[in-house]
């Protein structure tokens, strides 16, 4: 029997009708002939909640706590699921992570895979979300924001699932955002390694992790929309191997993530070791840096560094630095949050030159400033100020002729 793993986000289960309209995209396939194992979400806006309560509960930030109460969310919406698909004659139970059980590091809050028992859910094959257990602790883990798409791609390999869809509120991957750039195209296939680029670079229609896995363990995965008639289903976008796209352009896509901020150390002392003093102690203390820039400056003694983190890292990092101002040697740490970078991704880049050449020009003639740089095998990245995100962004996308027509 065809097997198959369907996944449903936040907006596709916001409310008990919604959940009735996912059992009927279930019903549909189980009626086709399908085995379904379904993997859902909290209710939109639910786990957000959860977050906002447990920084309310206290200074006193505790890890696995935090996992234990935000995984209730799908809890509730795996049981809501299970009461629908009983009431329109379908056999279902839940599955809870742990009860898999769907083990992982303890890691708490973006916790790993580290396995699946799927002879269980095989045996029983129904229901769960973004939730784990670290098994040594015996203490509930999560997958960090967005994990569900990762559960279900990993349990579609651990079970030996046909395909994986993941159903949305889009009805697949688009050239961009569809809700910043009304003119995005609808891909159909779209390769592995676009989409892992894609997902890293913001475009956040598919946790990175999950595009990981399902490349890994060679998962055959489908974007869709829960909104279509569960009758007249459409086929969504397919993540394939590169192949197995025939239609190739320069450019598949353009992401924005406004994740980023920025961090200039200026006049650090131009000399052998300074860039091991201002990145160590931030690799040690887990912050992940991503453009680097260093200016080479007229006197030769002195150099500034300009380099990105995370938001969420921001205060951290100043604070290390700051810290350790007198060693590195710096006259001054200068930061902005108000940035957002724009990436172009695209597997013809390989073959092309001058690609982001044209991305330069095209942003120099609407005033918009480049802070910073990166450029990769498939892909270029660009540091801007926020306020010209869109702009930005839909330049791009009419340059590379990514707009629909008509
Ligand atoms: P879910 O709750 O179903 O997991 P998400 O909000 O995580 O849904 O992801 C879907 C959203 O991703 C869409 O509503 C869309 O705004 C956004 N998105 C960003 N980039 C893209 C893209 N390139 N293609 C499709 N959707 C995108
Ligand atoms: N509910 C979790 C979140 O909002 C997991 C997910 O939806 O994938 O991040
Ligand atoms: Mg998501």
């Amino acid at each position: 029997m065809p097997r198959l793993v369907m996944k449903f986000g936040g907006t596709s289960v916001a409310d008990v009708e919604r959940i009735r309209n996912v059992a009927r995209h279930v019903k549909r396939e189980v009626e086709a002939g399908q085995e379904v194992a379904v993997v859902v979400s909290a209710m939109a806006g639910k786990t957000d909640e959860l977050v906002a309560w447990c920084k309310e509960a206290g200074s006193h930030f505790d890890n696995a706590e935090y996992d234990a109460i935000v995984a209730s969310g799908e809890h509730v919406t795996a049981g809501l699921l299970a009461l629908v698909l009983k009431d329109i004659g379908l056999e279902a139970r839940s599955w809870q992570g742990w009860q898999i059980p769907l083990t992982t590091d303890d890691a708490h809050g973006s916790a790993r895979i580290s396995g699946i028992d799927g002879s269980r859910l095989i045996e029983g094959l129904k229901q769960g979300g973004f939730q784990g257990l670290h098994k040594p602790t015996n203490r509930v883990t999560t997958l960090g924001r967005g994990g569900s798409d990762t559960s279900a791609v990993a349990l579609s390999a651990a079970i030996h699932a046909d395909r994986c869809d993941i159903y949305t509120d889009v009805d697949g991957v688009y050239t961009t955002d569809p809700r910043v750039v009304p003119k995005a195209r609808r891909l159909n296939r779209v390769s592995f390694e676009e989409m892992l680029e894609m997902a890293s670079l913001g475009a956040k229609v598919l946790q990175v992790r999950s595009v990981e896995v399902a490349m890994l363990h060679k998962v055959k995965l489908c974007v869709r929309s829960s909104f279509d008639d569960p009758a007249r289903p459409k086929p969504g976008t397919l993540i394939c191997d590169e192949e197995d796209i025939v239609e190739q352009q320069v450019v598949t896509g353009i992401a924005f993530s406004r994740d980023e901020a920025q961090i200039t150390l200026r006049e650090v002392a131009d000399k052998p070791g300074v860039a091991a003093a201002i990145f160590v102690p931030l690799a040690e203390a887990n912050i992940n840096v991503d453009m680097i820039i260093q200016v080479v400056s007229d006197d030769t003694t002195t150099t500034d560094i300009t380099f990105t983190v995370a938001a969420a890292e921001f205060d951290r990092a100043k604070l290390i630095l700051e810290e350790r101002r007198e060693k590195i040697g710096y006259s001054k740490l200068n930061g902005a949050e108000d940035v957002v970078k724009i990436s172009a991704i695209g597997i013809g880049m390989r073959s092309h030159s001058g690609v982001a050449a044209r991305a330069f020009k095209a942003l120099a003639e609407k005033g918009i400033n480049i802070r910073a740089i990166t450029t990769s095998e498939i892909k270029f990245s660009m540091l801007i100020d926020e306020p010209y995100t869109e702009l930005a962004v839909r330049t791009l996308h009419t340059l590379y002729g990514l707009d629909a027509k008509g």
